[in-house]
């Protein structure tokens, strides 16, 4: 996949396997939400979706811009909230991604996984 998007503006939704991910220190997690029926709630685009309207930081224009609904954005603030409380932080290019710590905390702590 690195190979496939290395020399493009879609390298940062990849991590390089030369220098791995906060994944692969087991420091990050993707996720998303569910509703009481098990079924996920509506974050305006997958997991793992390679564009600009998956990146929180761009959420307050796509709403205005009507390419996000109100109830899209709730679901991607609820999901921050509930992962900050319970000691994540998010990044502003993935709805879905937290991670514990910064790539130089994880490094000092933690062995790098296959
Ligand atoms: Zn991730």
């Amino acid at each position: 996949m690195w190979a496939m998007v290395s020399n493009t503006e879609k390298a940062i939704y990849v991590a390089n396997p030369a220098i791995g991910s906060l994944h692969n220190y087991g420091v990050a997690v993707d996720v998303s939400l569910l509703n009481e029926k098990g079924e996920e709630l509506d974050m305006g685009t997958p997991v793992d979706y390679f564009g600009e309207l998956a990146e929180p930081r761009y959420e307050k224009r796509f709403l205005a811009e009507g390419k996000l609904t109100r109830e899209q954005v709730s679901h991607r603030l609820l999901l921050r909230e509930v992962m900050r409380e319970a000691g994540f932080q998010d990044i502003a290019t993935e709805w879905w991604h937290f991670q514990l710590c910064g790539r130089e905390e994880a490094k000092k702590k933690y062995e790098i996984l296959p």
